[in-house]
């Protein structure tokens, strides 16, 4: 049995553990799937792609509104999809090679690896199966689609997830997306600026339920402006038309050429079986770690979507950098920090947030004030002609500390990143409205007046 100094089971986040810090260590990579992970692969860094270059197709829609005549004429998919996985692809290519031979130190097994033992791991590559150990291991192998388990759905051709559905060979004249999360919402968003006709079958009764209400439910709305949104409508069966698929639902028989489900996500660990070498799992099949990313297995580490109550890059980062220190410094432990993990859907208008929702504060007995700002009442918000955007914050009456803050609207993503940095440095609201310039008539301005409106007495 060959024995490293340390495995790495998963090449997304946890590929960056290992620099020149780890020079004399001796370490195997394990990666079944595409070198670089979800993200950069099927994930966030793609879809982004598509997101920018759907923002674009969609500018006609909102020109007229301000006086402009642009028209919509069409998409070449190819291209666009060529484009994206054009780049993708060769830093896929580049990053799996650089690992193979950048050092003598360091191996790639591209292959499924399984627990057979205590720190024993079997990987397969090419059928042929080796057995490696070490003292430790971090294992970061992330997770897959949740699959929807339908009567007839699993056998169709044109059953996609965020997976495989960025390669399609040709756009779809229409499309059913199932869920009504993250994926649902970004995928909305680019086939439809695309050209697609697109139906949301959403189980409850809002999209993006996770988001603080009044977000979801301003949400909900202008979606069903834009797409058919079926609200709490589920699919009982599926089956093969003449012409492509035929769902079943609670709102009636839909019939489509393509489905993407997006449902959620479940972590690889029955792939991995973590099991064998005595770590413990949440009911829900994540891995158990404690705040320095430990599992109860001695030297044994986990980190981002296998362990994280957060399938976000920017947590699995953060975690991946707590363990590169708690590798190299075990008598010195660092904690993982998830007071304030911020969020953002990319779809349109984006939504993200920060803190915590106006429910989640009821819920847990916190008393809290709230303040809204309409983007249409500020500068910038009258110069796009913003109707329907608004940011909402929660902040501690008694301390004047920010609680949460919830966005929908232009640039959402990036308007919250000014209030993620008060909540993480207890800046209090106040001081932050005026203790700084604002520029003027930026965006931000949006921000600063939300924080003027809250009933803080200092
Ligand atoms: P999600 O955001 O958790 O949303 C899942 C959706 O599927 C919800 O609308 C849920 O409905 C619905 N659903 C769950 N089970 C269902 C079932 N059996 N039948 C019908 N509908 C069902 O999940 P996701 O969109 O798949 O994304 C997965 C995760 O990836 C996200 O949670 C997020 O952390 C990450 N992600 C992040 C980004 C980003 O950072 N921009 C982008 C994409 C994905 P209910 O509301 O009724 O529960």
């Amino acid at each position: 049995m060959r024995t490293f100094d340390l495995v790495i089971i998963g090449t997304g986040s946890a590929n960056s553990i290992v620099n020149e810090r780890f020079a004399d260590w001796n370490v195997a990579f394990v990666e079944a799937g595409k070198f670089g992970g979800t993200c950069l692969n099927m994930g966030c860094i793609p879809t982004k792609m598509f997101v920018h270059t759907a923002e674009v197709a969609y500018t006609p829609s909102e020109a007229a509104r301000l006086g402009v005549d642009e028209t919509f004429n069409a998409v070449d998919w190819p291209a666009v999809r060529d484009r994206i996985f054009g780049r993708i692809d060769p830093i896929e290519a580049g990053g799996r090679e650089w690992r193979a031979t950048n050092s003598p130190n360091q191996t790639v097994f591209a292959g499924e690896g399984r627990f057979t033992g205590p720190k024993q791991l079997t990987v397969t590559v090419d059928s042929v199966e080796e057995t490696i150990t070490a003292p430790k291991f971090v294992i970061a192998a992330g997770g897959r689609p949740q699959l929807l388990e339908v009567e007839g759905l699993a056998e169709l051709p044109g059953v996609y997830t965020s997976d495989t559905v960025m390669r399609i060979d040709e756009l779809p004249s229409r499309m059913v997306i199932v869920g009504a999360g993250f994926i649902a919402a970004e995928f909305a968003h680019v086939f439809s600026s695309f050209g697609v006709e697109v139906t949301v079958l959403c189980r409850s009764e809002a999209m993006l339920r996770a988001q603080d209400d009044d977000v979801s439910a301003r949400f909900t709305e202008l979606a069903q402006e834009r797409w058919d949104v079926r609200l709490n409508t589920q699919i009982s069966k599926a089956e093969q038309i003449d012409d492509g698929i035929r769902l079943h639902t609670t709102s009636g028989a839909i019939d489509t050429e393509l489905v993407l489900v997006a449902i959620g996500r479940v972590p690889n660990t029955d792939r991995l079986n973590p099991e064998a070498t005595g770590v413990e799992l949440h009911p829900d099949g994540r891995i158990k770690v404690d705040e320095h990313q430990r599992t109860n297995v001695e030297g044994i580490f986990a980190l981002g979507d296998i362990s994280s109550d957060y399938q976000l890059k920017h947590v699995a980062n953060h975690e991946a950098r707590v363990v590169h220190h708690n590798l190299l410094h075990p008598d010195s432990p660092k904690a993982s920090d998830h007071r304030f993990v911020p969020e953002a859907v990319f779809t349109h208008p984006q939504v993200a947030k920060v803190g915590l929702t106006e429910r989640e504060a009821r819920e847990r007995g916190i008393n809290f004030i709230t303040a809204t700002q309409d983007y249409a009442d500020i500068a910038y918000g009258w110069a796009m002609e913003d109707t329907t955007g608004f940011l909402k914050l929660l902040a501690d009456p008694d301390t004047g500390q920010l609680l949460g803050a919830h966005i929908i609207g232009p640039q959402a993503s990036t308007l919250i990143q000014p209030l993620i940095q008060a909540m993480s440095f207890g800046l209090p609201a106040r001081k932050m409205a005026t203790d700084q310039y604002w520029i003027h008539p930026a965006m931000p301005e949006l921000v600063e007046n939300a924080l003027l409106k809250l009933d803080l007495p200092h």
